[in-house]
């Protein structure tokens, strides 16, 4: 499919695992330029090596910036316009889950989710709004979760955040159209990737295999497609809505939650 994105640029934040590199494959599958950041330098540098193997004409850069640090958005902001050119996609990926009761929830983890969740796309946002407002097709697409609509006991402190990332994203929407920046997002269900390797690597009987884990979890939790999305999945929906493909779209928040959803 043609997404009319081609010698585009695209900025995925979080981009060097799960979701958010399947993303970067799918921007380069489609002929755009893209950036991604995280972290770790390491798990960046060996997302970046596996992308260049799959596309060696790719242009394609990555830099270590933290979404939580306005400076560092800022930093490699700059990198990337220099590297890159005019930036006219921004997809704020990068972030994680906290598993954990009210009981389990220590009053700084209320604020730190809340923090991820909005900060994380605000300081990008803010680091690159300059460039998006320039593009003609100027966007920000983010990935929020079902818990915004459909919360969850064992994640308090994120289902609330993600409540307030999914208000806000409704407001910048309305906001940013006037500089036609357009804003929408994706609630995920759950989905194969680094969060659950990792919660998989910890489980109770070593061994069970991780198609058995992941099934087990999809049936526990009544998905009615009977699996765990795969980070594929999510990336079509987002570059979907990011692209020109979505240009009479804002701020919409796409179901990708294999039925999850219980809401109306
Ligand atoms: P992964 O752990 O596989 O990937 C997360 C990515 O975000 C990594 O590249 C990580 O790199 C980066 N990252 C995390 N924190 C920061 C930060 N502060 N600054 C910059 N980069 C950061 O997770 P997923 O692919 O599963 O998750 C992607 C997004 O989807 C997250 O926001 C997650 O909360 C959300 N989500 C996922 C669900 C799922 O079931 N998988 C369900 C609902 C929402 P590094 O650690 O090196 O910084």
């Amino acid at each position: 499919m043609d997404f009319l994105i081609r010698e585009r640029v695209a900025v995925v934040t979080g981009g060097s695992s799960g979701i958010g590199l399947e993303t970067v494959r799918l921007l380069l599958a489609a002929g755009a330029r893209v950036a991604f950041c995280g972290r770790n330098a390491e798990r960046l540098e060996q997302a970046a090596r596996s992308l260049r193997a799959d596309f060696p004409q790719a242009q394609l850069m990555s830099a270590p910036c933290d979404v939580l640090d306005p400076a560092s958005c800022h930093r490699f902001a700059t990198d990337v316009v220099q590297t890159m050119g005019a930036v006219d996609m921004l997809i704020a990926n990068a972030g994680q889950g906290y598993v954990a009761t009210l009981d389990e929830t220590p009053a700084d983890a209320w604020l730190s989710e809340t923090q991820l969740k909005l900060h994380g796309v605000l300081n990008p946002l803010q680091a690159f709004r300059a460039q998006l407002a320039a593009s003609d097709i100027g966007s920000l697409t983010c990935v929020n979760s079902l818990l915004a609509l459909q919360p969850e006991p064992h994640m308090i402190a994120t289902s609330a955040a993600r409540a307030a990332l999914l208000n806000m994203t409704h407001n910048l929407a309305h906001e940013l159209i006037t500089d036609g920046i357009r804003v929408n997002s994706i609630l995920l269900g759950m989905v194969e990737s680094g969060q659950w390797r990792r919660r998989y690597e910890q489980r109770a009987d070593p061994e069970q295999t991780w198609e058995d884990w992941i099934g087990g979890i999809a049936r526990k939790r009544g998905i009615p497609m009977g699996r765990l999305g795969r980070p594929e999945e999510p990336a079509r929906a987002l570059v979907f809505l990011a692209s020109p493909m979505a240009s009479f779209t804002t701020g919409a928040a796409l179901d990708v939650s294999g039925g999850f959803n219980r809401h109306l």
